[in-house]
């Protein structure tokens, strides 16, 4: 059997349904595979013992031992701690020597006591939770099923099939598998990423599609192109996430523009760039040169989507439009600010008359867009205070409480918190 299979398998196996984030983190004592490494790093020593201990007496040891040894590297084989995430996590450097390749070059570089997993990666991240769950793996050759705290949101109605926090910790994994050279594991979790690309929103395949740019997996990311390309994503948003080349692939294997349409994306690409630059004036300027009105360029989708929050609230202030107005996707600038996860944006919505119970094409309203962005760790992570007031539980709760105040909200009852504590219940 692959370890690939092997460890879909064990997957399988595990009920994750019993299995809480704090189970999986104290199932995770990594004592048992600690003494399973010192005692491999006994024998190891035993039979290769490291230059320093032998050099007083290199004269006694034949050519062929000579040659084994200057073959070892010159690793500090003490303990060290790798921060991840700013928690700093033990690691048998040893151990990780001998059995990984990227961990044995770092170590052979840089005999410090303490790393930053931030800086040794090339590309992409690697949270705390996906480290400890390859440290595991390292020590016992096993995979766990994902810690529910990061791998699943806090949307009772949800699945967690294809909800972001599924998504992002398989992004996780999959960039450590490929930069920790497990290529074993880049199989496993480009199948699963396969899966996500054709399931989830299409919003959400633009991380699938940058880890497989990264991770140089061809197969996920011509399924991530084509997907979006076939969505109704528009122009700027694939043009403002995506590397050129994904974005110009993509724009080609679409419908060509006719002559006009051109024009008129120009014009609005010129308000949008002004937008950029938080220059209202020049806006306007735009706008009266153009036969493009400010609806036509959906500015103030586009504010909320990449503009700080004062421009917001200044394009609030300043023109007269229909607050509700949906973009081509069906999303109204509240479905925007949603999923941008920045309160005050969603708090001048709200004031200037969005409507909390709208629903996209695909039955989404603001708040199940936000709980199925948010993790449970997300949702209760602390602010640096120490206080439950973090930028995505905010949001949850304001458009939490819009919801109860609004008659027409069919969950006014539902709060995320009941999703976190497993209490949901419809008649409350
Ligand atoms: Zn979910």
């Amino acid at each position: 059997m692959s370890i690939s299979s092997y460890a879909s398998n064990r997957l399988t196996n595990q009920n994750i349904s019993t299995f809480s984030g704090s189970e999986a983190r104290r199932s995770q004592n990594t004592s048992t595979a600690f003494s399973y490494a010192s005692d491999r790093l006994i024998s190891q020593n035993i039979s290769s013992p490291s230059v320093s201990e032998v050099s007083p007496s290199l004269e006694l040891i034949s050519l062929p031992q000579l040659s084994s040894n200057l073959e070892q590297p010159l690793i500090d084989y003490n303990a060290a701690e790798i921060v991840v995430d700013g928690i700093p996590v033990s690691i048998n450097r040893g151990f990780l020597a001998e059995n990984n390749s990227f961990f044995r070059e770092i170590f052979k570089k840089d005999g410090s006591p303490s790393y930053l997993l931030s800086n040794l990666l090339p590309f992409g991240k690697v949270g705390y939770e996906a480290f400890q769950f390859f440290l595991r793996y390292f020590y016992t050759g096993e995979l766990n099923p994902p810690p529910l705290e990061v791998s699943t949101c806090v949307d009772e109605e949800c699945a967690h099939e294809t909800c972001r926090p599924a998504i992002d910790f398989t992004v996780d994994l999959m960039y450590a598998s490929s930069i920790f050279n497990l290529p074993e594991l880049v199989v496993h979790f480009q199948g699963r990423l396969v899966n996500f690309a054709d399931k989830a929103y299409v919003e959400d395949v633009i991380p699938i599609l940058l880890a497989a740019f990264h991770c140089q997996s061809d197969e996920l990311l011509n399924q991530c192109v084509d997907r979006i390309a076939r969505s109704d994503l528009d122009s700027i948003s694939i043009e403002k996430e995506l590397p050129y080349e994904f974005s110009k692939r993509i724009e080609l294997s679409r419908k060509m523009p006719t002559l006009h349409e051109k024009a008129i994306r120009k014009a609005i690409r010129k308000i949008h760039k002004a937008l950029d630059w938080d220059d209202i004036e020049l806006v306007e300027l735009f706008l009266r040169e153009s036969n493009v009105t400010l609806d036509d360029a959906n500015y103030l989708h586009y504010a909320v989507a990449h503009c700080d929050s004062e421009v917001v609230h200044k394009l609030l202030h300043l023109c007269f439009t229909d607050v509700n107005r949906r973009n081509s996707q069906g999303y109204t600038p509240l479905h925007i600010a949603a999923m941008r996860r920045e309160p005050s944006i969603i708090v001048f919505l709200l004031e200037k008359g969005a409507c909390a119970s709208d629903l996209t094409f695909d039955g989404r309203r603001p708040l199940s867009i936000c709980r199925r962005l948010t993790s449970i760790k997300n949702y209760n992570a602390k602010t640096e205070q120490g206080q439950l007031t973090n930028k995505d539980r905010l949001c949850i709760d304001i458009l939490e409480r819009e919801m109860r105040r609004n008659p027409m909200a069919d969950d006014a009852s539902i709060t995320s918190q009941d999703a976190v504590n497993g209490t949901f219940d419809l008649n409350l």
